[in-house]
């Protein structure tokens, strides 16, 4: 059943919000649905889910049309310039801006629509090739000072993907890093709403709720194994 496992969630989200002197309510829970079905989407919502990610542009597209208008949708895949049109209306959320050219792109394509978009900075913090993202600080404050400029970009933290390894170190070192650079992204623009370090799915979350996450991106845990990426 899928309350059962996102009773479970709740309580290790809880437990390890108040393991580490903080409170659950503090972290948000975006239940990421690729792969999974309208129906089953469905389901989490009549569970009280009101917050999903997705990764892919045309899955989005196809499934999230036919679902409630008052879901929040988190873009928090690699996004492709061709593909940036298909997002107003459909995301409010888009977590992976890793380049200057996204950004301005998104800008136009909302601005267009008359909406705004939150957005975070992807750091890549695991070195991994295969991983997208800024691969420095330094360029990461570039993109936010362009960011900061773009009307229908409002600037809300840091998101990245923990590194593919048990060594929980490792893991939390990366976290750790993304954590600095939020902190110094806060207090480089007080003046914005930047209260978002999103970082933990499945396999880290704990860790991540340990190392100061404020939004966490589980989905298999949630919703079973998938078969592919
Ligand atoms: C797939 C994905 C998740 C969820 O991964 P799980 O391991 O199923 O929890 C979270 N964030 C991003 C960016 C993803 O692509």
């Amino acid at each position: 059943m899928f309350s059962d496992r996102l009773k479970e969630l709740q309580d290790r989200v809880r437990n390890a919000a108040e393991g580490s002197g903080r409170s659950a309510e503090d972290i948000v829970v975006v239940a990421v649905t690729k792969t999974v079905p309208v129906e089953r989407i469905r389901e989490a919502y009549d569970c009280g889910l009101r917050i999903f990610g997705e990764s892919r542009v045309q899955e989005a597209v196809e499934k999230y049309p036919q679902l409630p208008e008052d879901i929040e949708l988190h873009f928090i895949g690699h996004l492709q310039s061709n593909k940036v049109k298909h997002l107003p209306g459909l995301a409010r959320w888009v977590q992976s801006v890793d380049r200057i050219e996204i950004a301005e792109k998104l800008a136009a394509r909302y601005r267009n629509h008359g909406e705004t978009v939150q957005v975070l900075l992807e750091l890549n913090t695991s070195g991994e090739s295969t991983k997208h993202g800024f691969e420095s600080i330094d360029q990461a404050f570039e993109a936010a000072a362009a960011i900061v400029k773009l009307d229908a970009l409002e600037l809300r933290g840091a998101m990245t993907i923990g590194p593919f390894t048990n060594d929980e170190q490792q893991i939390r070192a990366a976290f750790a890093y993304l954590r600095g650079f939020y902190k110094r992204l806060q207090s480089a623009y007080p003046d914005h709403a930047v209260d978002t370090l999103s970082m933990g799915m499945s396999n880290d979350f704990e860790l991540a709720i340990q190392e100061g996450a404020t939004m966490i991106r589980p989905g298999s845990v949630l919703f079973g194994p998938r078969d592919s990426q």
